[in-house]
């Protein structure tokens, strides 16, 4: 279960924020490339953290979700309640207000564009004069306040402690990738022969929460986080998801799929996992459509690292990943449409 609410909170997060402007990220000519930490993310994201752990979600985000992730994530969740405890209640007072209206994904996706060095007082100007958030004079103060001390007697400290692994990693996927010579759109355009509709070019920032990660789009850059101990071993199983929402949409928008959805709201596995983990993040047809994305994710997942899962996240992933190996899937004899709907046919005949 806790794999599970992991899980969901990866795909609630992974939301998409499109007409971001005034972009100053630099990204070299590589079509892939992994940053280090910054803190045009890493001051929200922890701060919020920090909110949610004490205040805003304090029964889920709690002591045994964060061990669960590994020693880290338990140092992690001992700082964020040390932190909070150690602040005196105007700052708790602060911390509350810029949050409990904003999550953390609302305040990121308008300080992704600044420069990658940005500074707390260039990320609180961005926040407090040039966002679209409609903040009231007094959260923009208590934004302005909170934030500088929050950065100046905790995070700081936080950073020092942890950017000597996270720049190793960085270093180290950096250096697979470019040895690789990696174009994943490419490959995921190759392997289900439906193309993306931008020449994108993807962008990984590390983080320092050990659970959930963000997705944003800013012109053809599609920006993820990533968790701090994301190494070359996993560092494409979230884009690997992510990316294969675009494919996907090019049919489970049409009419056929929401009527095989229709069919489909009879299977109890399906229907089940979707009471129990879907029904917060996704409708009906969305979730017929997650299960198929997840699946191809763990086929691509198995097509590039020769790595077969054998974890299933919901009803039919780990199912529809067996089926296109089995049926040796390819794209020039059958499309992922039709293959798609071949699969849900069998779910349907009680066949699988
Ligand atoms: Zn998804």
């Amino acid at each position: 279960m806790k794999k599970k609410l992991i899980v969901l909170f990866l795909s609630l997060s992974l939301l998409i924020c499109i007409g971001c402007s005034n972009s100053e990220i630099n990204i070299s000519d590589n079509n892939i490339e992994v940053k280090g930490l910054t803190l045009k993310i890493s001051l929200i994201t922890v701060a919020y953290d920090v909110y949610r752990t004490n205040i805003g979600n304090s029964t889920t985000f709690n002591k045994e979700f964060y061990s669960s992730t590994g020693n880290y994530g338990l140092e992690y969740y001992k700082w964020l309640k040390d932190t909070y405890s150690s602040m005196d209640s105007s700052m708790k007072r602060k911390l509350i207000n810029i949050f409990k209206n904003h999550g953390n994904w609302s305040y990121v996706s308008e300080t992704i564009s600044l420069d990658d060095n940005a500074s707390v007082e260039e990320i609180v100007e961005r926040l407090n004069s040039q966002s679209n958030l409609e903040l009231s004079e007094m959260q923009k103060d208590n934004i302005d306040i909170f934030f500088k001390y929050f950065y100046k007697e905790h995070l700081k400290e936080l950073i020092k402690e942890n950017n000597y692994m996270i720049e190793k990693n960085t270093k180290e996927v950096n250096s697979f990738l470019e040895n690789k010579n990696i174009d994943i759109f490419k490959f995921m355009e190759e392997s289900s022969g439906i193309k993306f509709k931008k020449d994108y070019k993807a962008v990984f920032y590390y983080d320092l929460p050990p659970i959930g990660a963000m997705g944003f789009e800013e012109g053809n850059l599609k920006i993820s986080t990533i968790l701090p101990n994301t190494t070359k071993k996993d560092l494409l199983s979230t884009p690997f998801h992510e990316y294969s929402h675009e494919l996907f949409k090019s049919f489970t928008k049409g009419i056929d799929f929401k009527k095989m959805a229709n069919k489909l709201i009879k299977d109890k596995d399906l229907y089940d996992t979707y009471e129990n983990i879907g029904k917060d993040a996704y409708d009906w047809v969305g979730w017929c459509d997650e299960n198929l994305v997840e699946g191809f994710a763990k086929y691509l997942e198995y097509k590039y690292y020769n790595n077969k899962s054998e974890k299933s996240l919901y009803a039919y992933d780990l199912k529809f990943c067996n089926y296109l190996i089995e049926n040796n899937f390819n794209q020039d004899n059958k499309s992922l449409e039709e293959i798609s709907m071949e699969f849900y046919e069998k779910v349907l005949d009680g066949k699988l």
